[in-house]
């Protein structure tokens, strides 16, 4: 039982059933849904085909639909262009012709001064604005040769563009996702805070309670970065947009940043992109990318996400098997006494220092079990920051719950019947370890709980029990 958690993007290079269900066999707990490719049919195609696996205990995995938000692209561009050095480019936002590129309707140019610059293709492609000739058309003058294609990225790293959290499309796949029953909404292109506003009150209208993960890759994120992890439920390092919208050195701090803020606040963190980029074409990563994985593993990540390395590689399977092997490796070294579990202040809430105290008493007694008898899964993320030994496993009588909780460090969540009583709790937790092979007779395990039952947020029950 892994303790790092594995997402890995769903694409043609893996979007049959036997091939996802091996990736599940072999380690993804969660698939994400890239909903700035493909139809409405195969976007559907996509839940159906991720809503017909199963787990190891029985349930789907998890999906993770991940909006385009306002990501800014070349359009109408009939062939690739060729250009170079010093050539003179118009960027607008509604001409076409030569010497023009056209990007997404609706962009306005009005704060951008000349000496800013533009990248495209994740920076291959790069532009200086020299003049401002309207707020929708810019003339610029090129860095170096490259080749300009069509629906290529386009960023103006440091400049606050006007453009809506969430795109038209994204409204729409929005629906979709909710409908079909997506367990994390990811809302790229995050700036501020209020971002979750928006998006959770159109979750709510739809009538879902689903979980939003704010995609760190931004800017302005970076600036704002206390405030997003503070509102949004979980937060991605996406860094390939990262590595365009910031200079590409300050990628590694940003993302330890996060990690760290992140762990603290007892909310979710998954490092994304270029995982094992090399692994696209060939079936053996570089060491590069080894250590970069045991690094994040090391600093705390919740979960590693593959992006083209699934979706359009060549390898995999290989991948998933790499990134397994990886992390049962490094967490082998890894010396949880060590960590700083305490908490960061003096008045945190009851259910929080019940999962604090479960993971002490765990640790004190080398205790290998700590089940939390969850509702909304907050006792298990709680426990989860603490970063104990132990194995995390979180009870809850609700799928969603289960699925939720499948991307968060250390936890394994099973589902169990409903129950009224407390008093109920030592029998479900044995009969749900003996199944699952957890405990033998005799050995000792801490649990969790709230009563009266049923009641969020009521964790204020510890308990040291005995398999029997
Ligand atoms: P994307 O997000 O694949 O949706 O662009 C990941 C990233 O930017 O790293
Ligand atoms: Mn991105």
């Amino acid at each position: 039982m892994n303790k790092t958690k594995i997402i890995a993007t769903i694409g043609p290079g893996c979007d049959d059933e036997s091939t996802l269900q091996e990736l599940v066999d072999l380690g993804v707990c969660c698939f994400r849904i890239n909903l700035s490719h493909g139809s409405k049919d195969q976007k559907n195609r996509y839940f159906d085909l991720i809503r017909s696996l199963r787990t190891p205990l029985g349930l789907r995995p998890t999906i993770l639909a991940d909006l385009a938000g306002p990501k800014i692209r070349v359009r109408n561009l009939e062939k690739p262009l060729r250009i170079k050095q010093g050539d003179s480019i118009v960027i607008s936002n509604d001409q076409v012709g030569p010497g023009k590129i056209s990007v997404t309707s609706g962009v306005r140019f009005e704060k951008i001064n000349p000496g800013a610059q533009i990248l495209i293709d994740d920076g291959r492609v790069s532009l200086e604005v020299k003049d401002l000739l309207s707020d929708q058309a810019l003339e610029c003058v090129a860095l170096e040769d490259g080749v300009i294609e069509n629906r290529k990225g386009v960023n103006f790293p440091g400049i606050a563009l006007n453009v809506p959290v969430l795109t038209e499309q994204d409204e729409v796949d929005l629906q979709t996702s909710l409908s079909k029953e997506a367990d994390w909404i990811a809302l790229s292109f995050v700036r501020s805070p209020s971002d979750y506003d928006l998006v959770r009150a159109k979750v709510r209208d739809a009538g879902y309670t689903t979980p939003i993960m704010g995609k760190i890759e931004k800017w302005e994120a970076v600036q704002n970065l206390d405030g997003i992890i503070d509102s949004f439920d979980a937060v991605m390092v996406a860094r390939g947009d990262l590595g365009v919208e910031t200079p590409i050195e300050k990628v590694p701090l940003v993302q330890k940043e996060v990690i760290e803020k992140a762990n603290q606040a007892g909310k979710p963190v998954v490092i994304a992109t270029q995982i094992l980029d090399s692994m696209v074409d060939r079936p053996v990563p570089t060491r590069a990318e080894v250590s970069d994985i045991a690094n994040a593993i090391l600093d705390g990540a919740d979960s590693l996400m593959v992006t083209g390395e699934t979706a359009i590689g060549k390898h995999p399977k290989k991948v998933i098997g790499v990134l397994s092997r990886v992390i049962e490796e490094t967490e082998s070294s890894i010396d949880y006494e060590k960590y700083s579990n305490e908490p960061m202040d003096k008045k945190i809430n009851t259910a929080n220092a019940i999962s604090h105290a479960a993971c002490s008493v765990s640790g004190d007694q080398g205790i290998d079990i700590l089940v939390t008898m969850t509702h909304s899964g907050s006792t298990a993320r709680m426990a989860a920051r603490y970063r104990p030994a132990a194995k995390i496993i979180a009870m809850t009588p609700f799928k969603e719950t289960c699925r939720r909780l499948a991307i968060v460090w250390g936890v394994n969540p099973f589902l169990v019947d409903s129950y009224k009583s407390a008093d109920e709790i030592p029998e479900i937790a044995n009969k749900v370890l003996g199944k699952m092979g957890l405990i033998e007779e005799g050995e000792r395990f801490v649990v969790t709980g709230g009563v009266p039952v049923g009641v969020p947020g009521t964790t204020n029950y510890l308990s040291v029990l005995k398999g029997n």
